[in-house]
């Protein structure tokens, strides 16, 4: 894999089978939960300001499942609900771009739209919901995808921390046994990431900031660090043992040593200081608020106990959820016929590690306004 092929080949797991990204994408939806309430002023704050009765709005990375039209609701109903606080005689309609990737599963998504508009329908019975209008969008967010002054909200999830290219310029495999950040990364490559994330970071702040009506806002959530320390970040840990399952496969003889040492995840996860520092550096938005919060690794433990109950089921849910992420992405890379075993052995290593010790994902929010 060279460097530019990422927007070609980069996708979730398609479709709505049981390893889908459609079926394994409760994590995500769970930060789409958690920052409802800062979706919710933005888009009361958008809609204030509207000087045009058509409000477009854009979720970028909004990949195949329902998470993307929980959130298209969240926008709908929150129109809804300020609209009937303002006395409903000012008009809108809503334009929605559900955007990805080009070789993102839209099929799926836009088999799910008539159920989706049918729910929406029931659900609201008795309420005149805004019209909406729903459309894909395929294309790289570190490309231009609208026309000058032409968005009112972007919206981002679990994206952001995907980098726009593998990691360049890297000769002899200087980070041998590693796909991430590890404790043995010579500090040049580290660097090579946070160069990238800053580069990926400011250009995407840049192209917004064009497509994006003056007043217009950006809620972006996507996963980063606690600590400033780029050797102690939370990925490190989660895609450590993900190496260490693809070491097992090298000593197996299933993957080929040179396949591991050649691979470098195209992710970054920040620090809350070097995203506000992108932003400072790029002169170009407000920041109407940054925090970070965590989630358990295992979707479904919302317990806040420092002690895993079940870490042989913690340890499958966290596979299921990671493959389903992965399986695309790594099937090309080391081999479709390993991935069972591959993420068997994920599983089995999540699981020893979460009987020792609870471990959680840091979550960046950062919303941003066009002044
Ligand atoms: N927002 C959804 C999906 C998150 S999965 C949710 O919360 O469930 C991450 C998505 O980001 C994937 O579909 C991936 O294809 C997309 N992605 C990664 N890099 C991207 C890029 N440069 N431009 C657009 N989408 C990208």
């Amino acid at each position: 894999l060279v460097a530019m092929t990422i927007e070609h080949v980069l996708h979730m797991a398609k479709g709505g089978g049981e390893t889908s990204y459609a079926k394994n994408s409760w994590l995500q939806r769970r930060a789409l939960l958690e920052t409802t309430p800062l979706l919710d002023k933005a888009v009361r704050e958008v809609y204030m300001a509207l000087s045009h009765p058509t409000m477009t709005v854009c979720d970028l990375g909004c990949s195949s499942s329902e998470n993307t039209l929980f959130f298209v609701s969240k926008v709908i109903e929150a129109v809804c609900c300020h609209r009937r606080e303002l006395g409903a005689s000012t008009k809108v309609e809503l334009q929605f771009f559900l955007s990805d990737l080009p070789v993102n599963d839209f099929n799926h998504l836009f088999l799910s739209l008539k159920g989706f508009k049918e729910s929406m329908a029931v659900g609201h019975e008795g309420d005149t919901l805004p019209p909406f209008y729903i459309t894909g969008l395929p294309g790289s967010c570190y490309r231009r995808l609208f026309p000058d002054k032409s968005v009112h909200l972007f919206h981002s999830s679990y994206s952001l921390h995907w980098r726009s290219q593998f990691l360049d310029g890297l000769e002899g495999n200087p980070n041998e046994g590693n796909i991430y950040i590890a404790k043995n990364t010579p500090p040049y490559v580290v660097k090579l990431y946070q160069e990238l994330f800053q580069k990926d970071f400011l250009l995407f702040l840049k192209l917004r900031y064009e497509e994006l009506v003056y007043g217009g806002q950006m809620l972006l959530i996507f996963l980063g660090r606690k600590n400033e320390d780029a050797y102690s970040g939370e990925l490190n840990l989660v895609y450590g043992l993900l190496a260490k399952s693809i070491q097992f496969l090298v000593e197996e003889g299933l993957v080929g040593k040179e396949k591991l040492d050649s691979f470098n995840l195209p992710i970054y996860g920040p620090s809350v200081d070097e995203v506000k520092m992108v932003v400072k550096q790029s002169e170009l938005f407000d920041i109407n608020k940054i925090e970070l919060f965590e989630h358990n690794w295992d979707p479904y433990d919302y317990s806040k106990s420092d002690h895993v109950d079940d870490p042989l089921q913690s340890g499958m849910n966290v596979a299921k959820c990671l493959r389903a992420v992965m399986e695309p992405l790594f099937g090309r890379h080391f081999g479709e016929s390993v991935l069972d075993a591959l993420f068997d052995k994920y599983a089995h290593n999540v699981a020893e590690h979460l009987e020792r010790e609870k471990t959680k994902y840091s979550i960046i929010v950062l919303s941003l306004k066009k002044g």
